[in-house]
């Protein structure tokens, strides 16, 4: 099997092809006239239909090769390298997932299958129409949304809402220009030497290390680990400078979409040019120009999410996972994935370095650390003047508060204080909506969701009930579906947009901001939030785990947390983690340059081992103990776990199988591991699909996938039932 870059010519009169279809083999089919390579894209008939697929290798011709058929056509794109056909046979071993569900991840660039002739694309002009009209506003909008990214006409159209004949009106006017598809146009180049900041002899001595392992040219991870604001993007920066000058590409993973826009900045800044940017949002045309690129060496560093590990980089040299410990990391549905471990995985299998930043590493990798797998390089001190702020309980239990309130005397009292010197206050509240629970206060019926074992929230600002599982909405009504008393529903529990209807009452002079994702129709209004938030004519910014991730607010000073029991509830045994984690980093807001800030953490339970961690900052000795807490249980890291989901409308039948399923456990047990269950699953009813898990924690260090696959191989589900395998689920 080829493990180079290099690609294959298959001789042969047969070659095996693998397709986006999920069948599970490699299929033979008549090679093209001429041969062609390993890795080709190729249109196979399948049944009636014309599929796409990839030429896995030569063909086995075990059967009448009368009765294969021909490949359709060699698509006009660079063949699928060995390495990356390597990744995505080694990524679905581990995921135990199939390898048509592992192609179609790597072929997701769309008009793949159906390459376009070439076309027109559309930008913004710099004309203003004789006439504005709401449709031509529209288009202008969309346009202004997604800055220098262009569109074809029917996808301009199609985003707008508006006939194509709107845009062609515009373009007449010159508010829009019309251009040649740039597809195939490289991407500008970056500069290493442009001109970069002069670092910290910390950050110096990090990247001396980080440079020497880039230039080895051999694999490696590191765990780079430093408070926020300590300069941990310098110094990642830098590895990718060095990255450019050995000529090879870097890909740097950000958890969030709403960060893309500042780090972007920060890039051009350092390099004088803008790198590619992969992700969800990007239009057609720039994703098929990006997968091109990026296969031919015209785009060097790429910036995106977890799905930009499947792009065909011609010389992939550097990973960057930006805070790798967040979750959003984990593909829940579809391929069950870290995008983190695949990361490892990829750059193990192309001799690239990868760099996992983190204020709060996962206890995954910092174990990794600790048992020498992975380099450690510790950033100390904040940048400059800044220093990490003073953190401090507010017991709750010792403050009076009237009902239906959350911002206690205490917290108001140092809110007032910061406002006062012309400072920025944040209040954090992880809760997306108005209130977690609407009830009738007559009978106690809580409106919950229809098709999912969940409670709708209400979302006074959409005026809406929500379902945080499946997104279903609905009005909130006005008498109670359940005994019709009118009048008496009630919202109980703070969400963010509660909170900051209480700000406004308390602090009437204030200006106050709220940021939560669900509150922003498009990516352009939150990042144009952001910058004027950061620019300071804010008193008060009031917002969910949105803010917790990596804005740079420089003159907030002070950060309220207004529930910091809220994820230590539940059994889950990642739930120290988690919290310690989403504490830390939020109270990293505070303080980002001269100022010294004060972390403020509400709490019922001040005395709880957890909390006293995220007071004291012994991030050291909070590791141990959770490590040690760890090891004791057999958990991850230092034990293995997989998750199996099944799901169907029938709740019994579900239940029956996973109970069969559980029974025949030998395959699992034969390797040391033990199964749990059958339990309802974290939520246990999704989209009207009953869901019921089984949990396989096994030994470190045993083939667990194999097992998995054998034990969930002996039992064939009913049509009507699905199962998923989860490896390393998130909760357990
Ligand atoms: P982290 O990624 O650890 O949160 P950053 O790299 O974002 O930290 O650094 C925090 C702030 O300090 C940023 O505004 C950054 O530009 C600034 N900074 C960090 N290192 C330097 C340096 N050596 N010279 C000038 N500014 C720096
Ligand atoms: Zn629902």
């Amino acid at each position: 099997m080829p493990a180079s870059g290099k690609s294959y010519f298959v001789e042969g009169e047969l070659v095996g092809v693998l397709t986006t279809q999920p069948l599970d083999r490699v299929l033979d089919y008549r090679a093209p006239e001429g041969g062609c390579h390993i890795g080709a894209f190729v249109e196979v008939p399948l049944g009636p239909r014309k599929v796409l697929g990839v030429v896995w290798g030569p063909g086995r011709g075990d059967f009448d090769i009368s009765k294969v058929r021909h490949v359709i056509r060699v698509l006009d794109v660079a063949p699928m390298r060995g390495e990356m056909q390597e990744f995505l046979r080694r990524a679905g071993e581990y995921t135990l997932t199939p390898m048509s569900a592992m192609l179609r991840l790597a072929s997701r660039a769309p008009g793949l299958s159906n390459p376009p002739s070439m076309q027109k694309i559309y930008r913004l002009g710099h004309g203003t129409p004789d006439r504005m009209t709401d449709a031509r506003r529209r288009v202008l909008e969309v346009l202004e949304e997604y800055g220098g990214l262009s569109f074809t006409l029917k996808e301009l159209a199609e985003q707008a809402g508006v006939s194509a004949s709107v845009v062609k009106g515009l373009v007449s006017q010159g508010a829009v220009d019309e251009e040649e598809a740039p597809r195939d146009l490289p991407f500008p180049p970056l500069d290493p030497e442009h001109a970069g900041k002069t670092l910290t002899e910390d950050q110096a001595a990090a990247v001396e290390v980080l440079r020497a392992a880039i230039q080895s040219g051999a694999y490696g991870t590191t765990l780079l680990r430093g408070v926020t604001g300590s300069g941990k993007t310098e110094v990642y920066l830098e590895a990718v400078a060095e990255t450019l000058r050995q000529g090879r590409q870097a890909l740097v993973l950000l958890p969030e979409i709403a960060l893309t826009a500042e780090f972007i900045t920060r890039v051009e800044a350092r390099f004088g040019a803008k790198p590619a940017e992969w992700h969800s949002g990007a239009t057609m045309t720039e994703r098929r120009r990006i997968w091109k690129m990026v296969g031919q060496g015209g785009a060097e560093v790429v910036v995106g999410a977890r799905s930009a590990l499947f792009l065909p980089y011609r010389d992939l040299g550097l990973i960057v996972v930006d805070e790798e410990h967040d979750t959003s990391y984990k593909q829940e549905d579809g391929v069950l994935y870290n995008a983190r471990d695949m990361a490892v995985l990829r750059a193990s299998l192309c001799s690239a370095q990868v760099i996992l930043a983190s204020a709060t590493p996962s206890l995954e990798s910092w174990a990794n650390a600790e048992a020498g797998k992975y380099r450690r390089l510790d950033l100390t001190a904040r940048f400059g003047a800044a220093v990490m702020p003073e953190m401090r309980a507010i017991d709750m239990r010792a403050e009076s508060l009237p009902s239906n309130r959350w911002i206690s005397p205490s917290l108001q009292a140092a809110v007032n204080a910061r406002i006062a010197k012309g400072e920025q206050a944040l209040l954090f509240i992880n809760r997306r909506g108005y209130a977690p629970v609407t009830i009738c206060r007559a009978c106690g019926h809580q409106i919950g969701c229809d098709h999912c074992d969940a409670r709708m929230v209400e979302h006074r600002f959409q005026k809406r009930l929500v379902c945080h599982q499946c997104g279903e909405t609905k009005p909130v009504p006005e008498v109670c579906p359940e005994c019709e008393a009118e009048d008496r529903l009630a919202a109980v529990g703070p969400g963010v947009e509660r909170l900051s209807e209480e700000a406004q009452a308390i602090f009437p002079e204030a200006k106050i901001a709220t940021l939560s994702s669900d509150m922003f129709g498009s990516a352009r209004a939150l990042k144009a939030q952001i910058a004027e938030i950061a620019e300071g004519d804010t008193d008060i910014v009031i917002g969910t785990q949105l803010v917790a991730k990596g804005h740079n607010f420089p003159r907030l000073t002070l950060v309220g947390v207004i529930d910091a029991d809220l994820g230590l509830q539940g059994s889950d045994l990642r739930a120290a983690e988690r919290t310690f984690q989403l504490m830390r980093q939020v109270a990293g807001r505070a303080g980002r340059s001269e100022a010294r800030g004060t972390a403020l953490l509400q709490t019922f339970q001040p005395e709880h081992p957890v909390i006293r961690a995220i007071l004291s900052g012994d991030e050291e000795g909070f590791w141990q103990a959770e490590a040690a807490g760890r090891r004791e249980a057999g958990v991850p890291p230092y034990g293995r776990m997989a998750g199996i989901i099944l799901s169907s409308t029938d709740a019994q039948e579900v239940f029956d199988f996973a109970t069969e399923l559980a029974r025949r456990d030998g395959p699992v047990r034969a390797v040391g591991a033990q199964v749990f269950g059958p339990a309802p699953a974290p939520i246990a009813r999704i989209r009207g699909r009953h869901r019921v898990r089984l949990l396989v924690k096994a030994p470190k260090g045993v083939a667990l996938q194999a097992a998995v696959a054998q034990w969930v191989g002996q039992l064939k589900p009913p049509t009507n039932l699905r199962l998923a395998v989860d490896i390393d689920p998130q909760s357990f």
